[in-house]
């Protein structure tokens, strides 16, 4: 296959999405410099490989430049490894040379998209910038507080911003300054002293249902915090090409393999040491029928098909930390914890395969447009797993949560980032025809039990 089919197909999604959607031009580089300070701390180094990992997946033509024997920070998977030739082995994974890949180790050029990692505005360049829970994308100097807290979401979060700007306002635009904070997912910094995760804690058992772009980017942005988790996979299908934009551990190797398969090397290459990956769908799934109590901790239900979500909640699940992306430049996550939140067919309304469809005469539940399609966007996935991801690794925080129940980021609108809470849909499975007290029983022995209580 030559570069050009493959850079096609890859780039095939953001094509079909329309809205004004178009792959970046590869006749343009962009440039990713990150200054000294910056680089030495772990913030600075999940920003920049958040960033050449979704930027690389979006354009072929990508510059990075790192100051010279710069070593991955604990607590990433890669510490110890040199930071620059960590960048390239991921980008010429994802894209390699004889498909179309061209990424360089250089400064900046005139002419380049200039893209700055720092607390420091650069003249003519943007800025990304994240510290704990804050994340900033501007032209100003930031103001982000700069510091070395070990937490990957605030800086990820500037990261894919980042990436949003480049494909929603095109490569030409000088970006509007945005601050905001992945804790309560509002645009201003997180409370100074707000607690922050700890890389020690064990997360238990996570199942992720759908190991396609939003439940592998929830997985890849977990790793890069903590590896203390088990894994459950359960996907049917195969990765292709056109799946290559927008998960951020699928590789050119990875073409007509598996996905759990897929996403079982990389957890295992990042060192999980138990994963459990099923090729099936879920209603043929062993790992699922075969479900004890008080198992799995948590599910990450990144997938809609086959009335998924209806078998789900007809087995009395845990709580559920999920995002999606939409129609509209937007990215959502969910969560549903058992007993007291609405449950996620409230959202996704589905009577099942079997059951007749009952009475829906009741006002529809959603307060945003949550539903998922195939033509996504590359950064509104990792948008989606990375929001996963900043939910799961808050679970074990005082005050938890700190958010309503649904969080949209919605590219272009005004307000990037809002919060509602799900209703509980008249009629649904949730309010009538589940057993409380089995449920209860049913999560008992779970490690976030505790949140329905
Ligand atoms: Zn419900």
């Amino acid at each position: 296959m030559n570069d050009q089919s493959f850079l096609s197909r890859r780039n095939s999604r953001t094509n079909l999405y329309g809205r004004g959607a178009r792959p970046l031009d590869p006749g343009r580089w962009i440039s990713l410099a990150i200054d000294a300070a910056y680089a030495e701390t772990y913030a600075g180094q999940v920003a920049l490989l958040t960033a050449a990992n979704l930027i690389g997946r979006m354009t072929p033509s990508v510059a990075i430049a790192v100051p010279d024997g710069t070593k991955v920070r604990d607590p990433l998977p890669w510490a110890g490894q040199s930071l620059s030739d960590l960048l390239f082995e991921q980008l010429f994974a994802a894209t390699p040379a004889d498909k179309g890949g061209r990424f360089m180790a250089r400064g900046p050029n005139s002419g380049d998209v200039a893209i700055a990692f720092g607390s420091c505005a650069i003249r003519g360049a943007a800025l990304v910038h994240g510290c704990g829970w804050d994340s900033y994308f501007g032209r100003e100097t930031s103001p982000v507080r700069a510091s070395d807290i070990t937490n990957p979401c605030g800086p990820a979060f500037a990261a894919i911003l980042c990436g949003a700007n480049l494909l929603a306002e095109g490569l030409h635009t000088s970006p509007t300054s945005y601050l905001c904070n992945t804790l309560d997912w509002s645009a201003r910094a997180a409370p100074q002293g707000a607690p922050q995760p700890d890389p020690a804690t064990a997360l238990g058992e996570l199942w992720t249902i759908g190991t396609g772009s939003v439940g592998t980017a929830a997985l890849y942005f977990l790793t890069l915090f903590t590896r203390r988790f088990e894994a459950g996979l359960i996907d049917k299908d195969d990765v292709e090409i056109e799946n290559l934009d927008r998960s951020p551990i699928f590789t050119a190797m990875d073409d007509e393999r598996p996905k759990v398969d897929a996403t079982a090397d990389y957890l295992r290459s990042v060192g999980v040491a138990t994963v459990k990956p099923e090729r099936a769908a879920l209603a043929e799934s062993k790992l699922w029928r075969n479900r004890q109590e008080g198992t799995p901790d948590l599910l990450i239900t990144a997938a809609n098909e086959d009335h998924v979500r209806f078998q789900i909640e007809a087995d009395m699940p845990p709580i559920q930390i999920y995002g999606t992306t939409g129609k509209n430049w937007q990215a959502s996550v969910i969560r549903h914890v058992p007993l007291r939140d609405p449950c996620s067919l409230c959202l996704f309304p589905d009577s099942g395969p079997i059951v007749p469809t009952a009475c829906a005469t009741g006002k529809v539940a959603s307060p945003l447009d949550g539903k998922q399609i195939d033509a996504t966007l590359p950064f509104l996935s990792f948008a989606a797993g990375l929001m996963t991801a900043a939910e799961i690794l808050k679970l074990g925080l005082p005050n938890y949560p700190f958010s309503k129940t649904i969080t949209q980021y919605s590219t272009k609108a005004e307000d990037k980032l809002v919060s509602a809470r799900l209703l509980p849909r008249a009629g649904c499975l949730c309010q009538s025809g589940r057993d409380s007290a089995l449920h209860g029983r049913m999560i008992a022995g779970s490690r976030y039990a505790a949140l329905s209580e």
